[in-house]
């Protein structure tokens, strides 16, 4: 019987420069992203790959100055092979419009490339990453920062934050404030949209506000921004 997404086994993450992402791009022999979605469907560096339908990479504008990274594929992203196309995309997506920034113009990915999850009944209910699932997958997220080369970076959420910047980074704490990663380039920190899924309804638009108050500090590395 298969291991279920979580089993703990022996990762061994394979290693990565943070301080130059395009020494991990050369290192894994990747030069473009049709590779890295072909690469990263055979992965099965860590268990989550074996249960998921196919491997999701980053999409938007591949020269953008801004790229945007959140945990991992949900249920529709998983099914449908895109990034951020479920609920907490389709927010994502309303939080850019009200900050100024077009969608097309940024590129979004996530840290994890395939979408860990439990069965309940029928339903598959989101599961995050471990620390050392997300590190198995970080050399894939190093090679779409080398293919991409943006300016700057968000990381949407905790996972995000601990890949891109190698170290935890209490979210509520730092949200809103651009922090430095060992390549030089910035990343400003704010929560995954999925965690305003689950705000009250009485608060949901202030938090709605704030999420919006933090991206839109970004707005200055997008076209027309
Ligand atoms: S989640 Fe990442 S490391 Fe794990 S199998 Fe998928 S691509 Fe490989």
């Amino acid at each position: 019987m298969k291991e279920r997404p979580g089993t703990p086994v022996a990762l061994v993450p394979r290693p990565v420069d943070r301080a130059d992402p395009a020494q991990t791009l050369a290192r894994d022999g990747i030069a473009s992203l049709d590779e890295l979605k072909a690469q990263t469907m055979r992965c099965r560096e860590c268990p989550i790959g074996e249960f998921a339908t196919q491997s999701v990479v980053g999409e938007g504008d591949v020269h953008a100055k801004l790229m945007l990274v959140g945990e991992q594929p949900g249920d529709q992203e998983d099914l449908q092979g895109h990034p951020f196309i479920g609920p907490a995309g389709k927010l994502l997506a309303r939080a850019l419009e009200a900050a100024g920034i077009a969608r097309e113009h940024v590129f979004v990915s996530n840290a994890v490339k395939h979408f860990k999850f439990e069965l309940r009944g029928k339903r598959r209910i989101h599961k995050s990453p471990t620390h050392r699932e997300a590190a198995a997958c970080l050399h894939w997220l190093e090679d779409e920062i080398a293919l991409v080369q943006p300016a700057a970076l968000v990381a949407l959420g905790a996972t995000a934050a601990r890949s891109l910047l190698g170290r935890a980074v209490p979210v509520t704490a730092e949200r809103g404030k651009w922090l430095p990663r060992a390549d030089g380039r910035e990343v400003l920190v704010t929560l995954h949209p999925s965690a305003l899924l689950r705000v009250d309804s009485e608060r949901r638009g202030a938090a709605f506000e704030a999420f919006v108050a933090d991206l839109r500090q970004a707005k200055r590395l997008v076209r027309g921004g």
